[in-house]
């Protein structure tokens, strides 16, 4: 997940031509491709078999030409609130929401979601249903709630950081219903949820995928930047997911061990940002969590982007998948010890820079 608000253009290296996978990017700033297209129109340009971008149509045409879905939401907490208002306010949508506490839908309904009474209602009603909760507990739970709901060709979008088994069964939960399945965790916190610039990973069912990614579906380009197709193998989206916070909470655990050091070492620690921010380990998170984290004092509660609970979640559930693949991953290892002393001292419900607490001599 990258804290960055700002869109960047991934470096081309990055771009696989491996046939299986798909990068739709939806942002019309981050492609030089896009600025030689003197229309800048909304038409669809394939750069090779595996990239496909689409500039993003304004909000006025987006409403004119829009297929009219009816769409679900089963969520209503940091994340799914600003993606589900995107959906509402971009396109020709009628949203129909679903949260185990009601209350939560209040922002979703002022903006004229319906509020069903129960998940399984809302995949009754909807064509495609997207999800987006906390753990692989909840996802479960959820899933487990919503699936008589599913019938042939309904989609199924569970977006929640979760491990590839949980994909899993909830696919097969899915598809035994005759329901199409695609997991779509995303790297992209609460600024980048509330702008539409999130990063959907994705696997499952390639045709859901197209769908949602259309020119007219303004789906997942209304909620995101890019979208990566991983593959039909669910547990892709997963895995991919778990790797990149992994290594954002393995940053972010040596960030503040660094921030706490120069503590000790009686050293300034704006000096330290602008130290980071100027050279090659320059990390957009820094500069987005940092003045807070150097002003921050053993009082200070960290308002949640990312709560920590899931970012040491994340941490756990990646440390698991090193372990079935037989591989060592001893800094990811030490952060998430990091970030379990952090939980245990009660900083679950702040943001993931609370880890903080954890390394400075309090
Ligand atoms: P959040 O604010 O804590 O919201 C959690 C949501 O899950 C709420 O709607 C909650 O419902 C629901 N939930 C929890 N347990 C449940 C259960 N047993 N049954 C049904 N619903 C349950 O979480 P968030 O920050 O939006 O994160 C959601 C997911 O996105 C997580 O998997 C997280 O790791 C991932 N993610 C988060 C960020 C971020 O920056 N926040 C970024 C990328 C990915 P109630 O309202 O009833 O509690």
């Amino acid at each position: 997940m990258s804290h960055a608000a700002s869109s960047f253009s991934l470096p081309p290296n990055i771009i696989s031509s491996r046939r299986r996978r798909r990068r739709v990017n939806n942002n019309n700033n981050n492609s030089s491709s896009l600025s030689n297209n003197k229309n800048n129109s909304i038409e669809k340009t394939t750069l090779k078999s595996s990239i496909i971008i689409t500039p993003r149509a304004s909000s006025s045409s987006d409403k004119m030409t829009s297929k009219q879905t009816t769409i679900g939401f089963l969520g209503a907490g940091i994340m799914a609130v600003p993606m589900a208002l995107n959906l509402i306010n971009n396109g020709n949508h009628n949203l129909i929401v679903w949260n185990r506490t009601a209350s939560a839908c209040d922002p979703l309904v002022k903006a004229g979601a319906t509020l069903a009474k129960t998940a399984q209602e809302v995949c009754e009603k909807a064509d495609v249903t997207y999800v987006m909760v906390s753990t692989p507990e909840a996802t479960l739970e959820v899933a487990t709630l919503a699936k008589d709901g599913v019938s042939d060709g309904k989609g199924y979008v569970d977006c929640s950081t979760v491990d590839r088994h949980t994909a899993q069964k909830v696919s097969e939960m899915i598809t035994s219903k005759g329901g199409r399945y695609l997991e779509g965790p995303v790297s992209g916190s609460k600024a980048p949820a509330e702008n539409g610039q999130l990063i959907f990973l994705c696997a499952g069912s390639e045709s859901l995928f197209k769908e949602i990614n259309a020119d007219d579906a303004n789906q997942l380009n209304k909620m995101g930047k890019a979208s990566f197709f991983l593959g039909e193998e669910v547990g892709a989206g997963a895995n991919m997911k778990l790797i990149v916070n992994s290594c954002m909470g393995s940053i972010m655990a040596s960030f503040a061990e660094s921030i706490a050091l120069c503590e000790d070492a009686s050293l300034s620690k704006q000096d330290l940002l602008d130290v980071l921010a100027l050279g090659a380990i320059n990390v957009p998170m820094f500069g987005m969590k940092g003045p807070g984290m150097i002003a921050s004092d053993k009082n200070t509660k960290f308002a949640p982007a990312f709560p920590l609970k899931h970012q040491q979640k994340d941490m756990r559930l990646a440390v698991q998948l090193a372990d079935e693949l037989g591989r060592e991953l001893p800094v990811a290892a030490a952060a998430n010890e990091m970030y379990k002393r952090a939980r245990r001292d009660g900083h679950d419900d702040e943001d993931f820079a609370a880890v903080l607490h954890a390394v400075r001599r309090e």
